[in-house]
């Protein structure tokens, strides 16, 4: 049985004008022993909104992401990379993400609403995600405003993806892929795509299959 992340949708209660939603990852048994059906076949059956969580960036000026003074440079470098993912699926004009090239912040209460998006490294122990992002939503124009990710510090991280951690591209990939409006996908037909739902220890799953690029082509186009 390997140990595995798990990440769920869930629309947690009503702020003001605001939804806010959380998407987390958590520890599960899960064995990964099936063979994919054929991933094209799954995609022109299913329509587009059975991949997105409904809610997208406004694309008119960069998303940017504070992070926490304590990850190291090539955590805060892996971030950036991760971001370029998908901001590289974007159609031409269209604003993504970004990862502050100077800011930091030292915020341990994780989520905060405050109109800044912050990657946070707090260890919660009483929650089994390894991973989560909360979200506030505007609900009549289906933009998000605001997300903050946290990176679970209960578990042990790398970057580099050794037997016994987690990658920190990898899982920030993810969680930035819900920021960009996509969300899990638990069938075993999407075992490889960023949004699947679960992954094993030492998975590095760094690039946005081309499946994924459509995807944001078809939200944003
Ligand atoms: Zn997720």
């Amino acid at each position: 049985m390997k140990k595995s992340f798990k990440l769920k949708f869930m629309i947690m209660r009503k702020v003001s004008s605001f939804l806010l939603v959380i998407a987390f990852i958590g520890t599960i048994c899960n064995v990964h022993t099936f063979a994919g059906a054929n991933q094209n076949e799954i995609v022109n059956k299913a329509s587009v909104s059975d991949f997105t969580n409904g809610y997208k960036l406004s694309g008119k000026s960069l998303f940017t992401f504070i992070p926490h003074a304590d990850f190291g440079d090539t955590s805060i470098s892996h971030f950036n990379n991760a971001l370029y993912q998908w901001n590289a699926c974007l159609p031409t004009g269209v604003s993504g993400m970004n990862r502050s090239p100077t800011s930091r912040h030292t915020d341990t209460t994780y989520p905060r609403q405050d109109n800044i998006n912050r990657i946070y490294r707090v260890a919660n122990f009483s929650k089994t995600y390894v991973a989560q992002t909360t979200s506030w939503l505007n609900k009549s124009s289906k933009i998000r405003i605001e997300a903050d990710i946290n990176l679970n510090m209960r578990y042990k991280w790398s970057n580099g993806a050794s037997s016994d951690t987690y990658d920190v591209w990898t899982v920030f990939l993810h969680e930035a892929g819900h920021v960009m409006g996509l969300r899990d996908l638990e069938d075993i037909d999407y075992v490889n795509r960023v949004m699947y739902y679960a992954s094993t220890l030492g998975e590095k799953k760094r690039s946005v299959t081309s499946e994924e690029r459509t995807l944001i082509q078809q939200i944003y186009g």
